[in-house]
C-alpha cells in the first residue's frame, strides 16, 4: 500500500489514479485548477479598523499561522489584494476610505465581515458615528460572529471563502470587470450616491411643508 497522500483536491472529477502514479499524476479540470490556485493564495488586504484586527493579527502569527492556507501574505496595495477583512468597528469617518480601497482591487475580490461590528454595528449600532453593517454597501461574502471572533472563527470562516472559491467557474470569474461602487460622501451625516434621488426627493417634501407651515399663520392674520 503507497504511504504517499492522495491529491483529491485537485483529482477531480475523480478518476480513479493507479496506485503507484498518486501524487504524481493528476486528472482535473479547467475550474478545479483554477480555483485549487486561487483557494490556496487568497492574499487578504493588510489593514484593520478596532479591536477586531488584534484577532486577525493573532491569526496571522505563529499559533494559528494562516499561511497554511497560503493567505499570509498581506498587501498593503488594494491592487494586489484579492480578500478585503473587515477587522473592527466601520465609522462613517472611515467609510469612505474603505470602498475607496473596495474598488481599488482586482476582481475576482471578495469581503470577509469579521465581527459583530462589521456585521451588523455590533455594540454601537445606531450610534451617530458607526456604520450598522459594511454589507449597505460592500458584497460580502462571509459573515464571521462573535466581538470578538476567535482567530478560529476567522480561519473556519476564510475556509468557507475557499468553498465559495471552489464553487465558482473561470466563465463567471476570470475577466469580470469590477463593479464601482459610488463613494459615499461624509457630511453632517454620510450620503450614499445611490441615494440622491431619495433625499433629493425627501428633501423637496420636507421644504414643502416647511413652506406650508410657515404660509398658515400669515392666512390666518389676513
Ligand atoms: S466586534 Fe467587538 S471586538 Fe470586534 S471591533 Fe467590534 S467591539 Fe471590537
Amino acid at each position: 500500500m503507497s504511504t504517499k497522500p492522495k491529491d483529491e483536491g485537485l483529482n477531480s472529477p475523480q478518476y480513479p489514479i493507479p496506485e503507484d502514479l498518486q501524487g504524481v499524476v493528476t486528472i482535473t479540470t479547467l475550474d478545479r485548477i483554477y480555483n485549487w490556485g486561487r483557494r490556496n493564495s487568497l492574499w487578504p488586504m493588510m489593514f484593520g479598523l478596532a479591536c477586531c484586527a488584534i484577532e486577525m493579527i493573532c491569526t496571522a502569527a505563529a499559533r494559528f499561522d494562516f499561511a497554511r492556507f497560503g493567505m499570509e501574505v498581506m498587501r498593503a496595495s488594494p491592487r494586489q489584494a484579492d480578500v478585503m477583512i473587515v477587522a473592527g468597528t466601520v465609522t462613517k469617518k472611515m467609510l469612505p476610505q474603505v470602498v475607496r480601497l473596495y474598488n481599488q482591487m482586482a476582481e475576482p475580490k471578495y469581503v470577509v465581515a469579521m465581527g459583530a461590528c462589521a456585521s451588523g454595528g455590533g455594540p454601537f449600532k445606531e450610534g451617530y458615528n458607526v456604520v450598522s453593517g459594511i454589507d449597505q454597501y460592500l458584497p460580502v461574502d462571509v459573515y464571521i460572529p462573535g466581538c470578538p471572533p476567535t482567530p478560529q472563527a476567522l480561519i473556519y470562516g476564510l475556509m468557507k471563502l475557499q468553498e465559495k472559491v471552489d464553487r465558482q467557474t473561470i466563465k463567471e470569474v476570470y475577466g469580470r470587470r469590477a463593479e464601482m461602487i459610488p463613494i459615499p460622501v461624509l457630511g453632517p451625516d454620510v450620503m450614499d450616491p445611490r441615494e440622491y434621488d431619495r433625499i433629493r426627493e425627501y428633501t423637496r417634501q420636507k421644504a414643502e411643508q416647511e413652506a406650508a407651515a410657515a404660509a398658515e399663520p400669515e392666512a390666518a392674520q389676513a
